[in-house]
């Protein structure tokens, strides 16, 4: 998806509205007042549409991130289409910058949209890497900035496929173990270091290979980790880079941020198109 492919799809607010609504209610569609398969019209100058047969109208942002927001849906769109095109992420400052929002609007639509981007965790398997990281937190208090204690996350990447990243209470066996029995099939054969908290992973999985770090062995054949290695520093790279730091309440959805694009590195659920999914499918039931 490229800026002026983008434009050429939504040139004006109508146009993502007019988005919106083919993908809720499109022709054919059942009027949830009338019952009748009916189709929509558009009600002049409004973000509104009517059955033609029984005048009840639609609202296709209804239950939607972008419902009553006074930020116009085609800057929304927009937002979507520069997080979508970056790697490292981008900071709210940018957002504000690129699309001429303020600061507080900027931070509110990344934080809104971030929300969407939480995948669904289906288990992981196959040959399967598992890892744990720190992430310093940061939180602020009444005198400004403070450091506070760095926050533990558990890491679990499909070699060739997904990662799953959960923030875990600690790093002991029990609170890891929870989220590998979770997230990756028995059947798997996965990959650690040598670290005290994997020791029992022959119990749970069908093969467990061990790379040791500790005397200076990072790769033997196939054994090493690598992979979920990598994705911790462009994580971490990124969140220095872009967002200097981010406090432990929002470490997931960031998290989150920078699974969702890794898993659809390969391009075959293009990044743009699936976060518009997300807000369609994610739209809750709203009444009337
Ligand atoms: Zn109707």
């Amino acid at each position: 998806m490229t800026y002026s492919r983008f434009l050429e799809l939504f040139p004006d607010n109508d146009a993502c509205v007019d988005w919106l609504k083919a993908r809720m209610y499109p022709d054919g569609s059942e009027c949830p007042k009338c019952g009748k398969v009916t189709k929509f019209h558009r009600i002049a100058s409004r973000a509104a549409y009517s059955c033609q047969y029984c005048r009840h109208q639609v609202y296709p942002t209804a239950g939607t991130i972008f419902h009553k927001s006074t930020t116009s849906l085609q800057m929304w769109f927009w937002a979507i289409f520069l997080m979508s095109s970056t790697r490292c992420g981008m900071s709210a400052k940018q957002l504000e910058r690129e699309i001429g929002v303020s600061y507080p609007t900027a931070h509110r639509m990344f934080k809104q949209i971030r929300t969407l981007l939480a995948d669904d965790d289906e288990q992981l398997t196959g040959e399967v890497e598992m890892d744990e990281a720190f992430f310093g937190g940061v939180r602020k208090n009444s005198k400004g900035r403070k450091v506070g204690p760095k926050t533990a996350v558990f890491g679990a990447v499909e070699r060739g496929g997904r990662v799953i990243t959960k923030i875990v209470p600690g790093v002991d066996a029990g609170s890891l173990g929870a989220q590998y029995r979770k997230y990756v099939l028995p059947a798997s054969t996965v990959f650690t270091d040598e670290y005290v908290g994997y020791k029992d992973l022959h119990r749970t999985f069908q093969r467990h290979h061990r790379v040791n770090h500790s005397t200076g062995v990072y790769v033997n054949g196939n054994v090493h980790t690598q992979t979920i290695e990598g994705f911790w520093s462009l994580v971490k790279n990124g969140i220095r880079g872009t967002y200097h730091a981010v406090s432990t309440e929002y470490l997931q959805s960031y998290l989150d941020e920078y699974s969702f694009r890794f898993n659809r590195r390969n391009g075959r659920d293009p990044i743009f198109w699936a976060i518009l999914d997300r807000a369609v499918s994610s739209r809750v039931a709203v009444a009337g």
